[in-house]
């Protein structure tokens, strides 16, 4: 019999994290003998980290806040993607070379595919904020063909450089908040991607939505609370909603994937992640 694999998640904080519930389930329920573990790991120990991870052989792990972008000069590759987005979520042991990913950009439009089947439907998109997330998810759908795919944030300058960054065609615009409320009538997709709505913000959301289309996809990567109240003004609205679950369970099961070859079950997947945030059910 060989050895047990083991997986992980390297983060701070960590005790917080769903993705060891959503692994462990998935290795279990799929008969591989390996294990998925949290590690706790402050910023000045990351490269000791690391180097520990490969020295005991840990086939591949997760790397969550705030450690996604410090983590990217420690390891042996970066894919492309990985690299113009600037951070890596996902590393894989390639025959003892840690190499690094992103699956957050792909996990989340893996997840609109599930709920939206015209996906990518003609017409705008519309990504509120210009943090990390929305990185990941631009490029990713820029990457993936998608052209007209403009930014909105409360600091202008952040849109202007992410769109800036990336040379292409696309046909991308910069815009306020303000801007973006008045001319909310332009997209068919939405994705909310600032931390507007979560912690101390739940209640608040970044833009009103009273000049969106009526049969709009209306996407918020917050999955804590469980609908935002950017979410309950585009249901109210009559747009199609979804949560950040998807995207969690998405960019999960791609690591899962290139770690074992082997597809997991999403569904299973988002029934143990929401189990453990109170048993919520779809
Ligand atoms: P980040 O890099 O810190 O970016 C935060 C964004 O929120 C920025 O655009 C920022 O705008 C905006 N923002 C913050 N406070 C604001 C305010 N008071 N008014 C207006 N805008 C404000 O964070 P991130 O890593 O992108 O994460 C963002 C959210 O996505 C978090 O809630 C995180 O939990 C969630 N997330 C979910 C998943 C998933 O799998 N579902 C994955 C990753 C992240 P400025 O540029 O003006 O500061």
């Amino acid at each position: 019999m060989g050895l047990k694999k083991l997986y992980g998640v390297i983060g701070d904080p960590i005790a917080h994290s769903l993705s060891p519930a959503m692994h462990n389930e998935e290795l279990e329920k799929l008969g591989i003998d390996a294990y998925y573990h949290p590690f706790h790991v402050k910023g000045k120990d990351l490269p000791k980290a690391i180097e520990g991870m490969k020295v005991l052989g840990v086939e591949g792990f997760n790397i969550t806040i705030p450690h996604k972008t410090d983590v990217m000069p420690l390891l042996d590759e970066v894919d492309p993607l990985a690299k113009r987005i600037g951070a890596v979520n996902t590393v894989v042991s390639n025959n003892g070379k840690y190499i690094g990913y992103n699956t957050d950009g792909q996990g989340f439009i893996d997840a609109v595919k599930e709920e939206w089947e015209v996906f990518p439907a003609s017409g705008r998109t519309l990504i509120i904020g210009a943090g990390g997330a929305a990185r990941a998810i631009y490029y990713t759908l820029i990457s993936s063909g998608l052209t007209q795919v403009d930014i909105c944030n409360r600091t202008l300058s952040r849109a202007e450089e992410l769109i800036g960054s990336h040379q292409t065609n696309a046909d991308s615009q910069a815009l306020t908040l303000k801007e973006a409320e008045s001319e909310l009538g332009r997209y068919s997709l939405l994705i909310q991607t600032t931390s507007i709505g979560m912690g101390d913000s739940e209640g608040m959301s970044p833009i009103m939505l009273q000049n969106m289309q009526q049969n709009c996809f209306v996407a918020d990567i917050i999955y804590t609370p469980w609908k935002t109240a950017f979410l309950e003004q585009a249901a109210a609205g009559g747009a199609k909603i979804q949560n950040g679950i998807g995207m969690l369970v998405h960019q999960g099961a791609l690591a899962f994937e290139k770690w074992t070859g082997i597809s997991p079950d999403t569904d299973r997947m988002k029934k143990t992640v929401m189990e453990r945030l109170g048993g919520i059910t779809c």
